[in-house]
């Protein structure tokens, strides 16, 4: 679109300005939708580098980010709140956009991707993968043993560790040149997640359930007979978790049960442009919004069990909110492709209130054939492993939090502290580092927080409706039509935070969560 205007010199240019600016942008969100969803559904030919060029052209083109520049910094002086919040928009987009079309960092993100997931590993000179010694560190009776296994990923961690830092430091200087400290705060601007109250959040989280992994590594120690606890017992100790049993949750007929249970509150899901697919693919599931509102697609992988069932819940769930976003302009519609379109711990989040109705235990009497006992069982025994995901999850968040801020600290040090603090586990100095051997540090950076922070959303939004609908709440049509006023509709005109504040009446907190690991909140705790 060579004609496209380079000065915009009124509010009567701008607006078609960012009309023709959003047609693109929706046009190379479709593009790369399309292409992202025949390479995992194979289904036909695909090009994801086309996809990403067209987006390129858009976020490399300096001279449609000075216009929007320019106009954002007398926006308050237009009086339309439409054309603010689309020009904030578009400044989170051009520095989100100008760092995922960047090749520098492409190139080093994919040489990285390719050294680990090619990376030969072995055990006792025997050659190995990562999924197999941990399903075996999982089942190993004995501790040395158990700790030779969990350290196998720190083969690649050892070959990674310089090319991570010096991505680390490429995406650094990236955000140094945007006028952040380092990648990391970056990041959470561009998802609008304010850094000093996810710190805050997240301490509060780690304290509140510290004393409960405590009680854990002592009962475990002496119930296994460990004079020492390592961060290779945690999966040993936990496997005998409750579950129930797979027979319960039949992988064919998940995709009944779901349209009957949506269809219960009140969604219209016979008529939905919603297209549901099972395939072998390297995710639990994976939904793709291809054009809001008027195709989704999720496609989950063949598991079992009440994990399958979840995984197809919460698909569904961001179809649903795709196929619900009622608003005019692309840039609002929250497509995923650039950073600073959408915050990725809401999607997650309300995706994950679908899921969470598989975890109320009205709705697994009704919709399974789970015995009283089993059930109790499962609740009661629920929250531990849960609880080490968190921690685990923190653990995580933190190191790479910590990276960012200090690229050239020891991070082999910086991890032993990390799993000390959040894992309660000593690790001898001499232990071969691993964070470096993680493809998330790689491939979706900076993401970590959003695995809580979507727990606490999905949580804090079941609360919400059943101290709105009570009984009722797996029955009510009403639902969905609180759903999408609340949560779907506006789509990114308003920030995430308010939609929650909106649809829970209060901020986003760790309460609710915190109730479902079974800590109970003292309400005397005094505010600070
Ligand atoms: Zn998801």
């Amino acid at each position: 679109m060579r004609e496209q205007k380079k000065r915009v010199t009124s509010k009567d240019e701008l607006i078609p300005f960012l009309d023709t600016l959003e047609r693109r942008y929706e046009a190379a969100c479709v593009a790369m939708g399309t292409a992202n969803w025949h390479s995992y559904a194979k289904d036909s030919a695909y090009n994801l580098d086309a996809a990403k060029a067209q987006f390129a052209e858009i976020f490399l083109d300096t001279s449609l980010r000075n216009i929007i520049t320019e106009w954002l910094n007398i926006s308050g002086s237009l009086a339309d709140k439409h054309l603010e919040r689309r020009l904030e928009l578009w400044k989170r987009c051009f520095i989100g956009g100008g760092i995922y079309a960047d090749p520098e960092i492409a190139r080093q993100e994919n040489a990285l991707q390719e050294k680990i997931t090619n990376f030969k590993l072995t055990f006792q000179g025997q050659p190995t993968t990562r999924a197999k010694a941990s399903n075996a560190l999982r089942q190993e009776k004995r501790q040395p043993k158990r700790r030779m296994l969990w350290n196998v990923p720190g083969q690649i961690s050892k070959a990674t560790i310089n090319d991570l830092v010096e991505l680390v430091q490429l995406r650094n200087a990236k955000a140094k040149d945007e006028g952040f400290p380092n990648y990391y705060s970056l990041s959470l601007y561009l998802h609008s997640i304010e850094e000093a109250w996810l710190l805050k959040t997240l301490n509060s989280l780690e304290e509140r359930t510290r004393p409960l992994l405590d009680t854990f590594i002592v009962e475990s120690k002496k119930k296994h007979r460990l004079k020492n606890f390592g961060p290779w017992d945690f999966d040993y100790v936990l496997r005998e978790a409750v579950s129930l049993p797979d027979k319960y949750f039949p992988a064919d007929s998940v995709f009944k049960v779901i349209h009957q249970f949506e269809k219960e509150i009140g969604f219209a899901v016979d008529s939905l442009p919603i297209k549901e697919v099972v395939k072998d693919i390297p995710y639990g599931g994976l939904s793709l919004a291809i054009k809001i509102p008027k195709d989704s697609r999720f496609l989950v992988n063949p598991t079992k069990g009440k994990g399958f069932y979840g995984v197809a819940f919460h698909e569904y769930g961001h179809s649903l909110k795709a196929v619900h976003t009622n608003v005019e302009y692309p840039i609002m519609k929250g497509f995923e492709w650039i950073p600073g379109a959408q915050c990725a711990a809401y999607e997650e989040g309300v995706a994950e209130m679908h899921a969470e109705f598989t975890e109320d235990t009205t709705w697994i009497k009704e919709y399974t054939k789970v015995k009283e006992k089993e059930l109790t069982k499962y609740i009661e025994g629920r929250s531990l492993p849960a609880l080490f995901r968190l921690r685990r999850l923190l653990k995580d968040f933190f190191i790479e939090y910590e990276m960012y801020k200090n690229p050239k600290q020891d991070l082999a040090a910086l991890e032993r502290e990390m799993f000390k603090k959040y894992l309660l586990v000593e690790l001898d100095s001499n232990e071969q580092h691993q964070f470096a051997s993680s493809i998330w540090y790689v491939s979706y950076p900076c993401y970590y927080q959003n695995y809580i922070l979507a727990a606490m959303i999905a949580t804090q939004l079941q609360e919400a409706m059943s101290s709105k609908f009570g009984e009722q709440k797996l029955h009510n049509r009403k639902i969905a039509a609180w759903m999408k006023r609340h949560l779907y509709a506006s789509g990114e005109t308003t920030e995430w935070v308010e939609r929650i504040r909106d649809a829970s009446g209060k901020g986003l907190e760790p309460g609710a969560y915190l109730r479902k690991l079974g800590i109970e909140i003292s309400q005397h705790i005094h505010k600070d």
